[in-house]
């Protein structure tokens, strides 16, 4: 019987049980295993990892487990400092688009408020999801870790916040979304562009109140929702300034 001993750092230690964060985890095996597999099997998606570390050199997932050998691993947010890097994955296609899971709706119109184009339907399955973003290079955002350890995908993130807004603070800091807003750009119901239209062009889809007030609109080429400026759009942009404000944070 092997045994190698991981040291997962920084916010790896996400996905261990309680008791085994910030530990040394030795693991036991019984034949040559890749430490991709290791790494999954101590319950850490391959998608969070940006580099490993085995005795010291930089490898890549394909790397088998070596006895007595010492793994770190590590995140994006924690690049190990004066070893040669080994790069685990290109980076993602840039502007970044998304593809979101179920459970994340509200984060998908976030997304889309702030201009990223962000595919999401409720009834899009695993297979779906993991398909997609290997497909279209999309990121793919999801709180389901198995989902996240399928082979496909390349670009993903696990979120950890549970309220939408944080959520969007996150993904603004893990991908460094800050200097790629473009708000107000995109339908947050469909995901399609908006482009200006003479208020005539809607005039017979606006309430009466709308109708008097506001002059300037914008529709979806998609789904032909429209778009003013209303008091709404006051209330997210202060939002939105908010959010770059703590970007440092
Ligand atoms: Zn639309």
């Amino acid at each position: 019987m092997a045994t190698a001993c991981f040291h997962f750092h920084h916010s790896l230690n996400d996905f261990l049980p309680r008791a085994q964060r910030g530990a040394p985890i030795i693991y036991t095996f019984e034949r040559r295993a890749s430490i991709k597999d290791a790494v999954e099997a101590l319950g850490v998606p391959h998608t969070e990892v940006a580099a490993l570390v085995v005795d010291g050199y930089a490898v890549g997932f394909d790397a088998l487990l070596n006895d007595d050998g010492n793994i770190d691993v590590y995140p994006h947010e924690a690049l190990p400092q004066g070893i040669a890097p080994y790069m685990l994955r290109l980076p993602p296609p840039w502007p970044p688009r998304f593809v979101l899971d179920a459970h994340l709706g509200r984060l998908a119109r976030y997304l889309r408020l702030l201009g990223f184009d962000s595919d999401y339907r409720n009834d899009f399955g695993d297979a779906e999801l993991a398909e997609i973003s290997a497909r279209e290079g999309r990121i793919l955002l999801s709180r389901d870790r198995s989902l996240l350890k399928r082979r496909i995908i390349e670009h993903a993130y696990f979120v950890r916040a549970d309220a939408p807004m944080r959520q969007l603070e996150e993904v603004c800091v893990r991908w460094e979304l800050f200097d790629e807003i473009a708000a107000f750009q995109r339908c947050t119901r469909c995901n399609g562009i908006l482009h200006e239209v003479a208020k005539e062009s809607v005039i017979d889809l606006l309430e009466p109140k709308t109708r008097r007030y506001f002059e300037h609109f914008r529709q979806c080429d998609r789904c032909a929702q429209v778009y003013w400026q209303g008091s709404h759009f006051e209330r997210m942009q202060r939002w939105i300034n908010d959010l770059k404000a703590r970007r440092s944070g």
